[in-house]
């Protein structure tokens, strides 16, 4: 007959035995445990390498969005620092440094045109237009000790002043817009300039850049007149770019800082005429080159001498 087991010795369940494993179990899990790794790690890791190869070959993309896969694969091989794309336009602190720089060479810029009252800078300016400022205070040093006053000029007659000027551009139309802005001087204005733009708009042959010029250099107002250097310098240099003058002027008006404003017209002037200049820019010699935006900037090594 069999013998009955005893009752005291039970074969433990197998959650009693998950409960108090014993050293084997124990050891067993460990090994089940590391058996399974390698071979989850190996699944892991060839995952990893697909997930790597499809975000290889996705575009990047960055905070903007704008990056290719391409400049993304180009921009790592960069260090962080040049990896990051400066914007087309100067920022804040930029363009701070940029009028600092052309304040210390020149700490008081002004026109070059030669005049000792507003109507004098009037005249002049009317004159300047497609012509040297070289060229216009040649005939003004023979004009003004004859008649520099606005009943002067209008007494001279259109005929009477043909002479003085015509070594300038458009002088034929110019002597008719001078006489004629003198007599609307001393019938509207007592044969002073008005210091407000409208009025001075109004005066013959006087526009946009003519007013702020008066305003600006005569009157001290914070005016910027954009001519073709402004332009020039605004737009290569990415301090306020536009795509005609009244947006570069408006652009300007925003971004110069107040305490640069009365001046920055003389100093991007002045640039813009003797280093930022239009067919080859003396970019080597430009003190503001490391800040300018120009792609195509004259080679050469970096030497800033000049504003
Ligand atoms: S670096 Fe060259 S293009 Fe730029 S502002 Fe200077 S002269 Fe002009």
């Amino acid at each position: 007959m069999p013998k009955p087991l005893p009752a005291k010795s039970p074969a433990k369940p197998a959650s009693a035995a998950a409960r108090t494993p014993s050293k084997n179990v124990a050891a067993k899990k460990f090994a089940a445990a590391t058996d399974a790794k390698p071979k989850s790690a190996t699944v892991k890791s060839a995952a990893k390498k697909a997930v790597a190869k499809k975000v290889a070959k996705k575009p990047a993309r960055t905070l903007g969005g704008t990056s290719t896969g391409k400049a993304a694969s180009k921009s790592a091989s960069k260090p962080a620092a040049q990896r990051e794309k400066r914007s087309a336009r100067l920022s804040p602190p930029e363009i701070g440094e940029m009028f600092s720089r052309l304040q210390s060479l020149n700490p008081h810029p002004t026109t070059e045109l030669e005049y000792s009252s507003p109507y004098e800078l009037l005249v002049a300016v009317a004159l300047s237009a497609q012509a040297t400022d070289v060229g216009v205070n040649k005939a003004t040093r023979k004009l003004f000790p004859i008649a520099n006053t606005p009943r002067q000029i209008a007494a001279l007659g259109v005929d009477g002043l043909k002479p003085y000027i015509a070594t300038i551009g458009l002088f034929n139309t110019k002597a008719a817009n001078v006489v004629a802005l003198s007599q609307q001087l001393i019938d509207l204005h007592g044969g002073e300039v008005p210091r407000d733009r409208a009025a001075l708009e109004a005066l013959p042959g006087v526009g946009r850049k003519t007013a702020n010029v008066v305003l600006n250099t005569a009157f001290g107002e914070p005016t910027i007149a954009v001519d073709t250097h402004i332009f020039r310098v605004s737009n290569r240099t990415g301090l306020a770019p536009g795509k005609d003058v009244v947006a570069v002027e408006q652009g300007l008006l925003k971004v110069v800082p107040e305490r640069y404003l009365q001046d920055a017209h003389h100093w991007l002037i002045l640039h813009g005429r003797y280093v930022c200049k239009a067919r080859k820019p003396d970019c080597p010699h430009c003190v503001i080159r490391d800040l300018c935006r120009f792609q195509d900037k004259t080679p050469g090594d970096p030497e800033p001498v000049a504003a």
